[in-house]
């Protein structure tokens, strides 16, 4: 959600900014600016609605010099998306310029204050009451800038990732972060800043990332300063980037999501690496292993999460249930958050999030460790907000996720928690030799069988223009697989803009049934196992109203074949391993639909790769 960009050095700052708005545009946003103090210490800002390029067109014929600079993509929270409410926003006195991410929910107080102050204000946003309240204390305390942000964000309650910079003072570039995310690069007489590495990674691999309520000041020619909003200076590690500029461009593909989705054997590869032991026929994860008391006493376990992340969670619940016999309770974090659940010391909640910055999971994180309980991220991104407030975690290792469409985050966390159930499982004895071989052996297997999906890709791509007309899609599957079909449901919804609902298969007569007619699509998933005769049933009777049945089997199945309209094989596995298989025919048929339809699919409309907000 959102992007922060900054630059303070010797080269010039805007080639800088612009690149980084680029990298940073698969989170979603609506508009973009810049701001820059040039060699004469004037202080220019430039924004504009729609996209980085539309920007860069708009400075085309402006003075875009200076080697320090701040820049903005907004995803609007408070004012429509325009050129004026675009960031940075001035102070009154145009003294001063800000860029922000989050919001800040006190801002009708600070307001009003202001107003009385006698601050006028040009936009709608809540991020012009914080450049306004930070000009006001430097007026009151007389201060540096550095001072009066400390001020102004003691007043302010909420969330926010800010860059601040003055006229006539081309040394110094102010941070803060809270809430929202934020990095900051070191390289050779020179600072970067960024909502996470993509900006900064093809400069240097030396970040330090940014605490809640901390205030950097980034000097030219000094070393990075950092203090709480109390003034107390707080030491900072310097962590080493692990990921390479390859690893988030295109690599020949049309789009990241596709990449993404071809990229899920390597990336399961990655993430079982050093936890799936083939010699030993063994599954070890070391945040489980290490906190296995809290796992053995623990009486249920919570899952929290958001969106895909949370269809991941319920796959967990399935598996913690069957594997580790504990009683498993799943929530999306932004209801669990605000509902004043019921958290016992002896609960783990475990908290899933591709970015680890998800603000409703991190708060759900927020109540179970104030309740006593244990919590465990499931992350993707290194060193996050939610990898750092868990106790302990495993992460995915998918290598970064660009495309707003979750994909390879699935599938990996989705592995993370098959590892975690059977070492648990194993540990506690409720997982026999048996399946303890057929999880190992199924994952050593998984990215050979997902290669096979892949490769009828074009088999997919060809179902897919058939199905272009559609303005629903029901998709459906039980057990292992009825989130499957949620998380179907959800990436045709979120790049083809068509509504798509998921289904447990059976559920179908209590209401979805009725929409059955000769032109809707259904996507039945039935792997052949355990209640695939139901499945049948339920396909039959989608058949009897003349929908049109698009079935993802298992090879070899000759029931369903005959009665679906398309079919789509994959390998053989094991019920709990399924998902891993079955999601990604759903992934392609959702790529290309909405490929077909002529749609933005790394950056769909209204969407943001990292919610940052609640
Ligand atoms: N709340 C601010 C606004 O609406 C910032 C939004 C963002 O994070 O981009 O302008």
């Amino acid at each position: 959600m959102c992007g922060i960009v900054g630059y303070i050095g010797s080269q010039e700052a805007f080639p800088i900014l612009i690149k980084g708005l680029h990298r940073l545009e698969y989170r979603g946003y609506d508009s973009a600016g810049v701001a820059l103090l040039n060699d004469k210490g004037e202080l220019n800002v430039f924004k504009t609605k729609g996209k980085v390029a539309n920007l860069e067109k708009f400075c085309e014929s402006k003075d875009i010099s200076g080697t320090i600079g701040i820049a903005h993509t907004r995803w609007a929270t408070h004012g429509e998306p325009s050129d004026v409410n675009a960031h940075p926003h001035y102070s009154q006195s145009k003294n001063i310029a800000l860029i922000h991410n989050g919001i800040i929910e006190n801002y009708l107080t600070l307001k009003e204050f202001l107003k009385n102050e006698g601050f006028s204000f040009k936009t709608e946003t809540d991020t012009e009451v914080l450049v306004q309240l930070i000009e006001y204390m430097k007026g009151k305390y007389s201060c540096e800038l550095y001072d009066a942000v400390q001020h102004a964000l003691s007043q302010v309650e909420g969330a926010y990732a800010i860059g601040v910079i003055e006229r006539g003072r081309p040394d110094v570039l102010i941070a803060a972060r809270k809430g929202s995310p934020l990095v900051i690069g070191i390289g050779e007489n020179e600072f970067f800043l960024g909502s996470d590495a993509s900006p900064i990674i093809e400069y240097t691999k030396k970040v330090v990332y940014v605490e809640d309520e901390e205030v950097a000041k980034l000097t030219r020619d000094k070393d990075l300063e950092i203090r709480n909003l109390s003034d107390v200076v707080v030491k900072h590690d310097v962590q080493e980037l692990k990921f390479s500029l390859s690893e988030i461009e295109k690599g020949g593909y049309p789009h990241f999501m596709l990449k993404e989705i071809f990229e899920q054997p390597k990336a399961l590869k990655m993430c079982m690496n050093g936890r799936v032991n083939e010699q030993l026929k063994e599954i070890k994860l070391s945040g489980i292993i290490d906190n296995m008391e809290r796992f053995r006493s623990a009486k249920r376990i919570l899952i929290s999460a958001c969106g895909t992340s949370w269809h991941a969670g319920l796959i967990g619940k399935y598996l913690f249930e069957y594997y580790c016999k504990i009683p498993v309770e799943i929530e999306v974090a932004s209801e669990f958050r605000y509902r004043n659940p019921v958290i016992f010391s002896d609960d783990i909640l475990i908290a899933i999030s591709q970015s680890g910055e998800t603000a409703d999971t991190l708060a759900a994180i927020e109540l179970a460790k104030a309740s006593g309980a244990f919590t465990y991220g499931i992350c993707n991104v290194v060193g996050s907000s939610i990898a750092r407030a868990t106790h302990s975690g495993t992460y995915t290792h998918a290598g970064p996720e660009i495309g707003v469409a979750s994909t390879k985050a699935f599938t990996t966390q989705v592995a993370v928690l098959i590892m975690m159930s059977a070492t648990i499982g194993r540990q506690l004895g409720t997982v026999d030799n048996q399946q303890y071989l057929q999880l190992v052996e199924g994952l050593e297997t998984i990215d050979e069988k997902i290669e096979e999906i892949l490769q009828q890709a074009s088999k997919i791509e060809g179902i897919s223009k058939i199905f272009t007309y559609a303005r629903n899609f029901i998709y459906l599957g039980r057990g292992y697989n009825y989130p499957v079909a949620l998380e179907g449901a959800l990436k045709l919804k979120e790049i083809s803009y068509i509504h798509a609902e998921g289904y447990p298969a059976a559920e179908m007569k209590h209401g979805p049934i009725a929409l059955i007619d000769e032109e809707m699509p259904i996507v039945v998933i039935a792997p052949k196992f355990g209640i695939y005769d139901k499945i049948l049933s339920n396909v039959q009777e989608v058949k009897s109203r003349k929908g049109r049945i698009i079935a993802i089997v298992t090879k070899g199945d000759t029931q369903i074949k005959e009665l679906a309209d398309y079919v789509i094989e994959i390998p053989e596995s094991i019920d709990s391993l399924s998902p891993l298989l079955t999601v990604v025919p759903l992934q392609l048929l959702s790529y290309y639909v909405a490929i077909a339809k002529g749609r933005d699919v790394d950056q769909p409309r209204n969407l943001a790769k990292s919610v940052t907000v609640e």
